[in-house]
């Protein structure tokens, strides 16, 4: 059977995403915080696997390559200190075949992730960055993904630069900034740089990692704005952080004061991944997904809570109703109340911790 490409999925309705694949695999034991290197893909392919499975279980329709920072610059970088000997080649090879493994056990398409470059801020200029993203592109098409995603770029010259350089293999273009309403690394606001990613060719534009929904949803809607009045129509995307970052400035998450390995208290709830998923619908967001801190559970809450327009839900709800409805078996009275999507919309959960937060506040990242 003939898989649906990505631009008609998108033009007939929702396409969902996954989530964070380096922030997961820290946490199981197959990455190393700090460099984040991807080359769990050929040390541990069962762990990645797994969690591909995961996703498509849970209502993704794409596997994306686990080729986050696989360019060489900075693979080499942080990859010798952690005992990475892989290329940039090697690694994206494997993804590839992980990630097609995967999607084929479902209708879910593949794509290729490339990202930014070290050697963009070392100011090695335009030509190394192409050279850095053609070869993960080189892998990419030859390994037949369905699509390319430009994500976590900071900086809109270099997201030009790399949009520019996957252009040439032909393969519809999503390109995603880690940015806030602040704009880009140099006050580039969300709106231009929307309109430079789509005049650079992109099909799909949009807002990942960094931040937690909420704020994702508030740079989206000027990108649209500003989308809206140059007569612009890409595709919107949008895959936000799983955790609460309210007060952060353009570094987003990783100003907090738990970040990287106490972040456990800003997870959302599969509840909260309710309230996204539709306000980003209504907004006109048809590649919904989520980023680092997203699992599988906020991922079937997207499902769920669009099941009416996709006309289904995910396998992984066979284990769960929507809202919380299967606490209604619970042999406790007590928890068997808690049920509905009233109960659970209205909670604001605590923590549970006895002492108050180190951090209250959170102070600016310089
Ligand atoms: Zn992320």
């Amino acid at each position: 059977m003939v898989k649906k490409g990505l631009l008609e999925r998108l033009r007939e309705g929702v396409v969902i995403g996954d989530g964070g694949f380096v922030i997961a695999l820290e946490k199981r034991g197959y990455v190393t915080g700090g460099p984040w290197t991807p080359e769990a893909v050929i040390e541990n392919p069962d762990a990645v696997r797994q969690l591909h499975r995961e996703f498509l279980r849970a209502g993704s329709d794409v596997m994306q390559t686990f080729t986050f920072y696989s360019t060489d610059d900075k693979l080499k970088l942080g990859g010798n200190e952690v005992g990475n000997e892989f290329t940039c080649s090697e690694i994206n090879d494997a993804a590839c075949r992980l990630a097609h493994e995967v999607a084929n056990e479902g209708d879910a398409l593949v794509a290729g992730g490339v990202t930014q470059c070290p050697s963009y801020t070392q100011g090695k200029g335009k030509e190394v960055i192409q050279d850095q993203i053609r070869d993960q592109i080189t892998v990419f098409v030859s390994k037949k993904v369905d699509f390319i995603i430009c994500e976590f770029f900071m900086y809109i010259e270099e997201m030009e630069w790399v949009i520019e350089e996957v252009k040439k293999s032909g393969l519809p273009v999503a390109a995603t900034m880690c940015i806030g309403t602040g704009g880009d690394h140099r006050g580039v606001p969300p709106g231009e740089c929307a309109i430079r990613m789509a005049k650079a060719g992109a099909d799909v534009v949009g807002v990942n990692c960094m931040y937690d929904p909420y704020m994702t949803l508030d740079t989206i809607r000027e990108m649209k704005r500003a989308l809206d009045g140059a007569g612009l129509s890409p595709f919107l995307m949008t895959q936000p952080n799983g955790f609460y970052t309210t007060g952060t400035g353009k570094y987003g998450y990783l100003e907090c004061h738990e970040y990287p390995f106490a972040m456990e208290p800003r997870v959302i709830t599969r509840f909260d991944v309710h309230k996204y998923a539709r306000e980003a619908y209504d907004l006109g967001v048809r590649y919904i997904g989520g980023c680092c801190g997203f699992e599988a559970y906020h991922t079937r809450a997207i499902a769920e809570e669009l099941a009416k327009e996709r006309g289904k839900l995910p396998p992984a709800s066979a284990k769960h109703k929507t809202w919380g409805g299967c606490n209604q078996l619970s042999a406790y009275s007590f928890i068997a109340k808690r049920c509905g999507r009233e109960y659970w919309e209205e909670l604001v959960p605590s923590s549970g911790r006895p002492k108050k937060p180190t951090h209250e506040v959170n102070m600016n990242s310089n």
